[in-house]
């Protein structure tokens, strides 16, 4: 199979990051504790730290798939959110769980694309996407998305993986991305693609800076970014002004 992204159409990057996640949905939750070895819960909580939810804010969580950053916003005090995630399937996962840990009527689920928001320009005061923008076709379009629906004094917070900044690290993560991430996939989610696909996808995502510039230019100001585990995963800030 050719994950060489590179050499496809927009349309049919769009039909094959559908396909992966249709087909990772049931299993997405348990897989990504595996593969992160929970050090995903980790950076997601620094991620939340970072983004100090606010009962007065409203959340659009963008490529929100089962709603991990949803749920860390509203167990931390934050206001109303907006889940959006292409894939039906991710959602309506991510509506279930919610619904057998209680419920929750501030948090709604919406299909759309990030670089197509369904949502009107200045509505909400926090956009985030966590692990989304990597698979997005078109990634200055998204962010151009994203800060239009933001209110002015409104943040945008990405958290993506991005460049180890550690050279030593370089063939461990390798071996990891490239021969034990592919077995886990095979094993867990009768997958194998869909995990090549993954690791694949991170080393063609922009590094810390190149994502700095990219929000920069759609107009957001004061960026800054932090890295998680020496760099295997970053947070990007912005504000729109
Ligand atoms: N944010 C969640 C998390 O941190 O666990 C889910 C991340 S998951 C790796 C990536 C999600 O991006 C999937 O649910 C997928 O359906 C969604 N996605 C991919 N392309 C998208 C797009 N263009 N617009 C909106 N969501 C998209």
């Amino acid at each position: 199979t050719d994950f060489g992204f590179t050499s496809v159409s927009v349309e049919e990057k769009s039909t094959r990051v559908r396909e992966v996640f249709d087909s990772v949905a049931s299993s997405y939750d348990l897989m990504n504790d595996l593969m992160s070895l929970g050090i995903h819960r980790v950076w997601k909580q620094a991620f939340a730290d970072w983004l100090a939810p606010r009962p007065g804010h409203r959340l659009l969580d963008v490529a929100g798939g089962t709603g991990d950053i949803a749920a860390l916003w509203r167990k931390r005090g934050g206001g109303p959110v907006t889940v959006c995630d292409i894939n039906a399937e991710m959602i309506a996962v991510g509506r279930d769980r919610l619904e057998k840990a209680g419920g929750d009527d501030a948090v709604d689920w919406v299909v759309g694309n990030a670089e197509d928001l369904p949502l009107a320009d200045a509505s909400v005061d926090r956009v985030t996407i966590a692990f989304g923008l990597r698979n997005v076709t078109r990634i200055d379009r998204a962010l151009g998305e994203m800060t239009r629906v933001l209110r002015p004094g409104g943040r945008f917070m990405c958290l993506e993986f991005s460049r180890p900044t550690q050279a030593w690290l370089d063939p461990i993560y390798d071996t990891y991305s490239f021969k034990v991430l592919p077995w886990l996939g095979d094993k867990v989610a009768q997958d194998r693609p869909a995990y090549q696909y993954l690791a694949e996808s991170i080393r063609r995502f922009p590094d810390q800076q190149d994502l700095a510039e990219r929000m920069r230019r759609v107009g957001l100001e004061q960026v800054k970014w932090r890295n998680l585990s020496a760099g295997i995963a970053a947070i990007h800030s912005g504000w729109r002004l």
